[in-house]
């Protein structure tokens, strides 16, 4: 069975959820393989055996993590050799290590996936969503960048072999240093990209303030805040909630929309939500070809009501 690398993306001693996606999707590929860069692996260790890997390269050395993205290109390059494909996370910093590690092995980039066949056949997302295409690495080890939250999540408990990995980094990979990290402040709601319900606001919540509205709603069912773009950018919520295409993508197991019209951008962070619900006043806005369940009203009406019913029922 061929070997498939899956380079674990983790940030302050957590591991991505996208990483468990990304094991989740190696396994019916082939063999899974998880490649952990930088220090603490040790701490994470049983929860990637959680997922299945039959192995895991452990790249310790915390030099690896000091440059951005070309030392990790050099680990996986070594790692990819005789490889039958290497998933990472579809963020920016996993697109640019994609497109980065398939010039090195001279061999081709799949970005934005939703899905894979056993064949390496990937289904990916273009033109926000809009189209479908089916595309295959036709030269070379596969190099795929796989969306955050387009694989349902299972775990397959084991327990991998660690091989311990040192990599001697070219001059080339320390071209740019990390100079300072800041974690940004984490409130108690969950992050927006792993939540299983995300509660949006757009234009039509109509200020700042009254996004309490909505992060009430979201509070009672402990979701995530999202916001389109409309209400980001006239700076009611902080863009790094926004959902679309120049947002986050999120695939909840609820997303509810409040006071957002659909439009094809938002539409392209969301629509693989499994179940969608939206508020709109609006009954001919185009968010409504696409859920699963509509109410045609106004938002503060609804969503107080919604929210009062929920604590209740609770
Ligand atoms: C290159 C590009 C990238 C973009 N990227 C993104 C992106 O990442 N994310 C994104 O969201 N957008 C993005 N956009 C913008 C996008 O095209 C839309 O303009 C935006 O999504 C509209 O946001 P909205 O639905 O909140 O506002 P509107 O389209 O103005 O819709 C507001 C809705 O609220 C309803 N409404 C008003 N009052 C109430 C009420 N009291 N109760 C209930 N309903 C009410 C209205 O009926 C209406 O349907 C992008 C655009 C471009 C060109």
């Amino acid at each position: 069975m061929a070997e498939i690398l899956v380079l674990i993306d983790h940030a302050e001693g957590e591991v991505k959820k996208v990483s468990f996606e990304l094991l989740t999707l190696a396994r019916s590929l082939g063999e899974a393989s998880a490649v952990w860069i930088g220090p603490g692996y040790e701490a994470v260790a049983d929860k990637i055996a959680e997922y299945g890997p039959a192995k895991v390269y452990v790249a310790a050395d915390s030099e690896l993590t000091e440059y951005v993205v070309a030392p990790k290109v050099e680990v996986l390059q070594q790692l990819a050799a005789g490889a039958g494909a290497v998933l990472v996370a579809a963020t920016g910093e996993g697109k640019e290590i994609a497109g980065r590690l398939a010039v090195r092995l001279d061999s081709g980039v799949l970005t934005d996936v939703v899905g894979v066949t056993p064949d390496l056949v990937a289904e990916h997302s273009v033109f926000g969503g809009s189209v479908i295409a089916h595309a295959k690495v036709v030269k070379g080890t596969p190099v795929i960048a796989v969306r955050p939250n387009a694989i349902a999540l299972e775990a397959a408990p084991g327990s991998p072999a660690v091989e311990q990995v040192s990599v001697a980094l070219s001059d080339a990979a320390k071209g740019a240093k990390i100079t300072e990290r800041v974690v940004q402040e984490k409130g108690e709601r969950p992050d927006l990209t792993e939540a299983s319900i995300v509660v949006s606001g757009g234009r039509g919540v109509g200020g700042a303030e009254n996004f309490k509205v909505i992060e009430g709603l979201a509070d009672t069912l402990g979701a995530a805040v999202g916001a389109s773009r409309a209400a980001t950018d006239a700076g009611w919520y902080p863009h790094q909630f926004q959902v679309g295409q120049t947002g986050k993508t999120v695939s909840p197991q609820l997303y509810v929309a409040a006071g957002i019209s659909g439009a094809i951008q938002h539409r392209a962070g969301m629509q693989t939500s499994k179940t969608i619900v939206a508020v709109n006043k609006d009954p001919e806005a185009p968010i409504f070809e696409l859920v699963d369940f509509g109410v045609v009203g106004d938002l503060f009406q609804v969503v107080p009501q919604l929210t009062e019913e929920i604590t209740k029922r609770k």
